[in-house]
């Protein structure tokens, strides 16, 4: 029999190195950082969102504010004429006076409006800046969880490149055909490629080989290798 010891060294390593690498694909902080990335996209749109509001609400408060004042500089130069003395004629003046009265009727409706659109904007101010506290928090809570992934993320590379080291000194000591003949029969059987055959069952699917098989395995030719018919691994002999 060939020795094929080596083999199940390798299946070792290549098990390690899997469970390495699904704890990487699997890590908790690969949850964490996409449950605050969808938090701060949430939070972001909400503020786009009521910034945009705001907005609007905010430019026609300062549309009716500059309105008001045009009004009121209208108002006052009507006013300033009225009390120059230029004017004598009553019934002149009893117009300008009646135009001073609708002027200053005007500013005071533009201004309502003005201080009901203030209203308006206020609660806005007040959410849009809860909203960016939170945005705040949560690209804070991103940037630890991004943190926290990278550094588990190099803890386990760094256990990944002992495994892989580790691996090629063991497949250094198997021949170059027996090596592809492995890494065949582990791609189909689902990540074994060598396992121990132990009192007629295959360790690698755990199902029993018949005994008339174990027999004939057990006489092979020292070259010939011998797989499992449930799982297509290579199946050592315990010598
Ligand atoms: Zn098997």
């Amino acid at each position: 029999m060939t020795n094929l010891e080596p083999l199940l060294d390798l299946q070792e390593c290549d098990r390690a190195l899997d469970r390495l690498r699904h704890r990487r694909a699997t890590l908790p902080e690969r949850g964490a950082v996409v449950d605050a990335t969808t938090q701060v996209a949430a939070l972001t749109g909400e503020a786009d969102d009521v910034r945009a509001r705001h907005d609007g609400v905010a430019s026609e408060e300062r549309r009716l504010d500059h309105e008001a004042q045009g009004i009121a500089a209208q108002a006052a130069s009507a006013e300033q004429k009225l009390y120059s003395g230029e004017i004598s004629s009553p019934k002149e003046l009893q117009a300008l006076q009646a135009d001073v009265e609708s002027l200053r009727r005007h500013q005071r409706s533009v201004e309502d409006r003005q201080l009901a659109t203030m209203e308006q904007r206020e609660p806005l101010d007040v959410r849009l800046a809860e909203l960016e506290a939170g945005r705040g928090a949560a690209e804070a809570g991103l940037a630890a969880a991004l943190d926290a992934l990278t550094a588990n993320e190099a803890a386990v590379d760094t256990e990944i490149a002992a495994g892989t080291d580790a691996r090629a000194e063991v497949a250094a000591r198997i021949s170059g055909e027996m090596l592809s003949t492995y890494e065949r029969c582990r791609e189909k059987g689902n990540g074994v490629g060598a396992a121990r055959l132990v009192g007629g069952t295959c360790q690698g699917c755990h199902l029993s080989v018949p005994s008339t098989e174990v027999d004939a395995i057990r006489r092979a030719p020292a070259d010939q290798v011998s797989y499992c018919d449930n799982c297509g691994c290579i199946l050592v002999l315990t010598s």
